[in-house]
């Protein structure tokens, strides 16, 4: 089976890494020849993944395609589809996700809980939603890692809008951020992971690490856990998905945002979960049966990011002590240049107590850094 890739980072890389326990001959798209997963694929193409031409020739002599970041050249894949060519997930499904306009629409008309928004086509527009503040601005399309989003409390804060199609969230007391990964199958069968949850940075509201399985009363993990089945469901598509979930003070879970791909709120399933999504997404794509998602033992993440101040070929202070920890799993995306707030690797710990488990990620967070 040939099977392709369009993007080529980190997700990339670590999908191929699972790749080479089956048989499978691997293919990538991407720009960048130096990208993490570029030496890890059998065939690495050179190309622009938003090109429709590039992409449609990239997927024509192929038996299935995957994305590993939206920014995709849909037409080309629907082109493809309509050719036979399986893709996971669906174009229908990428189109969607890909514009948090459409997005949102298909949460109102599947009925699916959500913050309560409007529409912007300008900052002008702003004006007439003064009574929906305080909330949340973001770009219809090419927003990532909290780019694209603004807080907008009151007036004053208009001058951060985007003066392009945008929606206007109304802004959520959140208690808790989960996600929860979805598969589902060609034949319509679907797994779910355990819920990750975010644990943020009070001061810098930064990702600071995630803690998997969340700590959630059953009624809100029961009501996440439909939520994430019945909206990925809606798509109508094989394929995996990561449903980015609140948890409000009411206890109430509204869907913030869907990826349709194998996400970084999936990393710790590598190590900490019996099947990971990596896994997950390749016997959907293999048409295998799928493996059992459970947690092996609860883990935690922390991301490696470039550390401020540092531009350059990428150093990674600490290491040593880090790798000599006990349930540990380093993994370094193979960027050879850091810059402030760059993904540059994460870790990985795996822990039956959750005490271990943020002790060691705050350790972590304070030993290694990424300097130049
Ligand atoms: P991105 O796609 O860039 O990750 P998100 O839509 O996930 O953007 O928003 C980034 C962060 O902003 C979220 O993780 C959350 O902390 C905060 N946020 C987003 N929407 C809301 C909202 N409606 N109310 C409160 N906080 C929000």
């Amino acid at each position: 089976m040939k099977i392709g890739i369009l993007g080529g980072g980190q997700l990339g890389r670590m999908l191929l890494q699972q790749a080479a326990n089956y048989t499978v001959e691997t293919y990538v798209l991407e720009n960048d020849e130096q990208c993490p997963a570029a030496h890890l694929c059998h065939h690495f193409v050179k190309g622009d993944i938003k090109d429709f031409d590039t992409v449609y020739n990239f997927g024509k002599g192929l038996d299935a395609l995957t994305i590993e970041i939206e920014a995709v050249n849909v037409e080309a894949l629907e082109k493809l589809e309509s050719e036979g060519i399986r893709i996971y997930p669906r174009p229908s499904a990428i189109k969607t996700i890909k514009n948090k306009i459409l997005q949102k629409r298909f949460y109102e008309e599947n009925n699916i809980p959500t913050p309560e928004f409007k529409l912007t086509f300008n900052t002008a527009d702003l004006q007439n939603h003064l009574d929906f503040l305080p909330a949340v601005h973001k770009l219809g399309e090419g927003g990532y890692d909290g780019k694209g989003v603004q807080v907008l409390l009151d007036q004053k804060d208009f001058d951060k809008a985007f003066n392009e199609p945008s929606i206007l969230e109304k802004m959520v007391k959140i208690k808790k951020e989960i996600a929860v990964i979805v598969a589902i199958n060609d034949k319509g069968e679907t797994v779910i992971f355990p819920p990750a949850e975010m644990v943020f940075d009070p001061v810098l509201n930064l990702l600071d690490y995630q803690l998997s399985p969340a700590k959630l009363d059953d009624k809100v993990l029961w009501k996440a856990e439909a939520i994430a089945i019945s909206v990925v469901k809606h798509f109508e598509s094989a394929g995996l998905f990561a449903v980015e979930l609140f948890v409000d003070f009411d206890d109430d879970v509204l869907v913030n945002e869907i990826a349709p791909r194998v996400h970084n709120s999936g990393h710790h399933t590598i190590e900490a979960n019996y099947s990971s999504q990596y896994d997950t997404l390749w016997r959907i794509m293999l048409g295998y049966p799928f493996g059992n998602t459970d947690a092996i033992l609860p883990s935690a993440i922390v991301n490696i990011l470039g550390a401020d101040g540092f531009s350059g070929e990428a150093k990674y202070d600490g290491l040593d002590e880090i790798l000599g920890m006990d349930n540990v799993f380093v993994h370094l995306y193979g960027k050879s240049h850091t810059k402030p707030g760059r993904k540059m690797g994460h870790v990985t710990i795996v822990h039956k107590d959750y005490q271990d488990l943020t002790y060691k990620a705050n350790k972590i967070k304070h030993t290694l850094k990424v300097v130049a």
